[in-house]
């Protein structure tokens, strides 16, 4: 009985002394941010607590300093090609430091931004470690805070295998700090990070490796493009090690790494790096303390509107470990914010279907609804139609170097429902969006062939196939 007085008096003691606001955000990057603006245009009273620099993964790690390494990586390209359009230019030199400062540059710029637009939107910075308490508050530097309503959006980071040397090795957080090109680079992995690190590596002049399990990177995409992607990969230099699975790494006298595998030892390796997945910021949260609940890689378990086991607690984004993608983040973000807060919109909830998403490989991929395989289990073989096409685009019609564009549309029988759009090739990256409007809105294989085409352009090739 004494123990419950205590831990009640505690209870209210911290309730005097811990600030309260109406919504805690925890977690200051894409879902987070957006979320806790969003909510502050409602009038409550909202604060953001970040470990780190503003903006999370996608900012400081992740698709903004990617692609600008993408850019680059794509310069190369252009240069390789340069002599073809009657340009005789030659690349002398390529100066890595130049293009980090200018990026890193960039990053910090938008640190700001991101503080100033928080400052602008009335929600209040926290800068620290959050962890939830067993008082049910959030302590943040010895300090606590309570709150009617909390979101959980702590992202992930990159999982490092557990074998032997396997610390001589970076990750994608490291990638962006490297000062120099890698003479060198291996990459272990298969997926959106592996293949995008591998092709900026392979074209900005690395000796460029990847080691994959099976036979193709991206596996669990349409075969059109796992297939394509693989061998562009191969055409354009990257030596794919396939059924390849790393043993063990060790370091050289010369400082140099060696990688041993089942089927090969690659030696003098000046970077490796493992892009083999992420796993969800949960472990230091506390979340024992509020039952939240996880699954068993540590993800938190949500329902559709993003509510957690426990009342008043929410997780949106990498954390929840579905669709690992910034606009998703942001989206659902934002649904919350609504949902919580704007009496106009109480059941509003993240549509998951048919989420565009673009792999920056080179060529880069853009994909949107279902794969064939997804399409024919999902609605049986006999009513599937399948459209392909094959073509070199127009860019390339003078050029040396030659690149294929493999385009995929995936119909619904009888009406020819477009469930599925996948391309690979030139300018993939740019064209999706569009597409992906048409196919959200549900829209039918005649409806594509009645829009008129944009001549020439490849894109033209998706309204056009027969
Ligand atoms: P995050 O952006 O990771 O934000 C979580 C934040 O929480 C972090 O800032 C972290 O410091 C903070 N945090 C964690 N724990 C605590 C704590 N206990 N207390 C306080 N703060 C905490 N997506 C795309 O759509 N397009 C791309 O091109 C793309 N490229 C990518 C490239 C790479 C190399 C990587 C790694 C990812 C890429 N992504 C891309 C994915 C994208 O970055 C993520 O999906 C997105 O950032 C997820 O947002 P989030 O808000 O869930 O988490
Ligand atoms: P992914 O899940 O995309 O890919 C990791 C891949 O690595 C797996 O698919 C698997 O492929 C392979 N793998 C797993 N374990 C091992 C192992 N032990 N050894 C060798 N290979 C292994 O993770 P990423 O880290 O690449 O990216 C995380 C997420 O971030 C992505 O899913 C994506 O949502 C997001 N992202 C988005 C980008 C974009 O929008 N352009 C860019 C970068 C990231 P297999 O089973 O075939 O071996």
């Amino acid at each position: 009985v004494n123990d419950n007085i205590l831990k009640t008096m505690s209870r209210i003691l911290n309730a005097m002394t811990a600030a309260t606001y109406d919504y805690l955000v925890i977690g200051g990057g894409s879902g987070g941010l957006a979320s806790a603006r969003r909510a502050a245009e409602f009038g409550v009273k909202v604060a953001i607590i970040e470990q780190g620099p503003w903006g999370g993964t996608c900012v400081n790690v992740g698709c903004v300093p990617k692609k600008i390494m993408f850019n680059a990586a794509v310069h190369a390209e252009y240069i390789r090609d340069h002599k073809d359009y009657g340009f005789m230019v030659e690349k002398k030199e390529f100066n890595f430091s130049k293009l980090k400062k200018a990026r890193d540059d960039y990053i910090k710029r938008l640190n700001k931004i991101y503080s100033k637009n928080l400052e602008n939107s009335k929600v209040d910075q926290i800068l620290g470690h959050a962890k939830f308490t067993k008082d049910k508050c959030v302590e943040v530097n010895d300090k606590k805070y309570l709150a009617s309503h909390i979101l959980i959006a702590t992202g992930g980071h990159p999982v490092v295998p557990t074998l032997p040397g396997a610390e001589y090795g970076i990750t994608s957080d490291e990638f962006f700090e490297l000062e120099k090109l890698p003479k060198k680079a291996v990459v272990v992995g298969a997926g959106y990070i592996a293949i995008e690190i591998a092709g900026i590596f392979n074209s900005l002049g690395s000796d460029t490796s990847m080691l994959i399990r099976h036979d193709k990177v991206l596996r669990t995409f349409d075969e059109i493009i796992s297939t394509s992607v693989t061998a562009h990969a191969e055409e354009s230099g990257i030596n794919i090690f396939k059924q390849t699975h790393t043993k063990n790494v060790t370091k050289q006298a010369d400082g140099l790494l060696t990688i041993e595998t089942n089927n090969c030892k690659i030696h003098d390796v000046d970077c490796l790096l493992w892009a083999v997945g992420r796993e969800p910021n949960t472990s230091d949260l506390g979340l024992e303390n509020v039952n939240v609940e996880c699954d068993s890689k540590g993800h938190i378990i949500v329902d559709e509107y993003q509510n957690t086991k426990a009342p008043n607690i929410y997780a949106l984004g990498d954390v929840c470990g579905k669709f690992l993608l910034t606009p998703v983040a942001i989206a659902a973000g934002r649904c919350l914010a609504h949902r919580v807060f704007d009496d106009d919109k109480k059941n509003l909830k993240m549509d998951y279907k048919d989420i565009p998403t673009v792999i920056f490989s080179h060529p880069p991929v853009g994909t949107v609804g279902l794969s064939q395989e997804e399409a024919e289990r999902e609605y049986g073989k006999k009513n599937i139609k399948v459209y392909r096409s094959t073509f070199t685009p127009m860019y390339f019609a003078i050029t040396e170097w030659k690149e294929k564009c493999h385009m995929k549309l995936v119909c619904l029988l009888p009406e020819e429902k477009v469930i599925g759009l996948h391309i690979v090739g030139l300018a993939s990256d740019e064209m999706l969006q569009g597409f992906a409007v048409a196919v959200k809105m549900g829209a039918t294989k005649a409806q594509f062939d009645q829009t008129v085409a944009i001549h020439p352009t490849s894109a033209e090739e998706l309204v056009t196939m027969r």
